[in-house]
């Protein structure tokens, strides 16, 4: 049978437009074909920008609170629904059911934000802010009173373009929000493992968001760049690594859009030798090979000051040696295959530049018990990583943990500031005043107290610092409805 075509999803019903070059895709546990998906149908990107531009005067002018009532039944719709959309991301993605799960959980959490987009996006108002005596009856009579109010209003079409590597809750991070303002969308999903958005847009049809307010196109480069150059364009939210965000960041700011970039990342994790033990190990662990390193917030190097490598060091290569590798939904699994070949590729090639380098190579994932097909690939721990080698420096976005050492914080500070990423950065310690100099010092834009993801709920505003972030107002919180939205002061005095 022939692999299918991914479809666009255009004025609420799929469109098949192939292009010229397709990408086919595969469950990276199994290698079994899951479809093809096209890369450069430009006629669909035209229709979807179409689309969303038609959408847009009304759409923006339905109130508010009839808006997020479609919410309201996605909300529901993905509650009931969220396990059928935890496997295909499982199938697509090879997460374990388990971050699948928790993958989707995060993303209602998202929605439920937008449901809030009534009061998220009120103005504010200040009356009586001056008084005109001009065309005034008497001084006496105390002149004309100005009123004054900043309203937020919608900016037209917004695009999203999202990674692979959380197929379902970043979109989640931009269109809900964006359509609870009075925006229209057009998604642009990771061209890798599209198949759980195409679903989740379907059950947003399916919750009633009118026709054209959220379309879909699938594509690679060409379609970004289409998109990022689209003069009916109005803002595009990017998630992706840190090379291809300042391309998207550049063009489309030249192009007259707003954009935020949240880009790469390099997490470290700072171990005090006063910190709780098991915490420390269980946070380090998690963070470290969960989604199998693929995450932004992955802390893939750790830091142990002084002493703490003594208990932390054993505790880390234990834990990862019991650590169950295989499908993400067989039973036990702890960790499931990279998400495709390239990935495999990237992170034997760490491996392989962290002995070169003169590493410890104290776990080697290529070796031990793995499953015969796949992109699997095991815990790799190294110790002793030398500064500034490629372990300490690039993202290798696979499960490979790299050992520092530092004798006290500042020393370790300083190690993680030297870092061109400023995602997110953690400390482990029992110390309140560890902790404050560490808050006080580190250049991260998210922080961990004990917290080994730091990841913050969809009321936060979530990204990072230098290289990890290109923009202005951040993804999510209060800069989420300041970025789909802009604002209008208006001036009043009725004579
Ligand atoms: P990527 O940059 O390769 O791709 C992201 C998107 O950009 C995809 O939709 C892709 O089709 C598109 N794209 C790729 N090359 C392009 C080009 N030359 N021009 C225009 N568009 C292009 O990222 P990825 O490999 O899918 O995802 C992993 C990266 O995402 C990691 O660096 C990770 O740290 C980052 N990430 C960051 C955050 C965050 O919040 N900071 C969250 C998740 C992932």
């Amino acid at each position: 049978m022939a692999t299918p075509l991914v479809p666009h999803l255009v004025r609420g019903a799929k469109l098949d437009a192939s292009g010229s070059t397709q990408h086919a895709i595969s469950n990276p546990a199994t290698g079994a074909a899951l479809g093809n998906v096209p890369l450069d149908a430009l006629d669909a990107a035209e229709a979807a920008v179409a689309a969303a531009a038609a959408a847009f005067p009304s759409w923006s002018e339905t109130p508010v609170g009839e808006r997020v009532q479609c919410l309201f039944r996605y909300k529901a719709i993905l509650e009931a629904r969220a396990d059928e959309v935890a496997r295909v991301l499982v199938a697509e993605h090879g997460k374990t059911l388990g971050e699948a799960r928790g993958s989707v959980r995060r993303g209602i959490d998202c929605v439920e934000h937008a449901c809030a987009a009534p009061v998220l996006m009120m103005g504010r108002t200040l009356p009586q802010i001056a008084v005109s005596s001009s065309f005034c009856r008497t001084a006496a009579e105390g002149g004309v009173g100005i009123d004054s109010c900043v309203d937020r209003l919608p900016l037209g079409v917004c695009v999203g373009i999202t990674p692979f590597n959380f197929p379902v809750m970043v979109p989640l991070w931009m269109w809900p929000m964006a359509v609870a303002c009075g925006n229209t969308f057009v998604l642009k999903p990771s061209e890798k493992d599209p198949l759980s958005a195409v679903l989740m847009t379907e059950l947003a049809f399916e919750a009633g968001l009118p026709s054209g307010v959220l379309n879909l196109v699938n594509g690679g480069t060409p379609m970004v760049e289409f998109l990022l150059k689209d003069p009916r364009v109005m803002a595009v939210s990017f998630v992706g690594s840190t090379r291809v965000g300042e391309i998207v960041y550049r063009t489309a700011s030249a192009h007259g859009k707003r954009v935020q970039a949240m880009c790469g990342a390099k997490n470290h994790s700072i171990v005090m030798p006063d910190a709780v033990r098991e915490a420390a190990i269980d946070g380090i662990f998690g963070s470290a090979f969960g989604n199998a390193g693929q995450r932004c917030l992955a802390g893939s190097v750790v830091v142990c000051v002084g002493d703490s490598a003594g208990w932390l060091v054993p505790g880390l290569v234990a834990r990862a040696k019991s650590l169950q590798v295989g499908p993400g939904d067989a039973a036990g699994c702890g960790m499931g295959p990279m998400q495709d070949a390239d990935g495999l590729t990237r992170v034997h090639a760490a491996i392989e530049a962290g002995v070169r380098d003169g590493a410890t190579l104290l776990l080697d994932g290529r070796a031990g018990a793995l499953p015969e097909r796949g992109c699997f690939v095991g815990p790799t721990i190294f110790d002793h990583v030398p500064p500034g080698s490629t372990l300490a420096t690039t993202e290798i976005f696979g499960p490979v943990l790299s050992i520092m050492r530092a004798p006290d914080l500042d020393a370790a500070v300083a190690l993680v500031n030297q870092s061109e990423y400023g995602n997110m950065a953690v400390l482990f310690t029992d110390s309140g005043h560890a902790a404050r100099r560490f808050e006080r010092t580190v250049q991260a834009g998210m922080l961990g107290i004990n917290v080994g993801v730091p990841a913050p709920m969809a009321a936060f505003p979530f990204a990072g610092w230098k290289k990890s972030f290109f923009g202005d107002l951040h993804t999510n919180g209060e800069d989420g409805v300041r970025f789909f939205t802009k604002s209008r002061v208006t001036v009043r005095r009725w004579i």
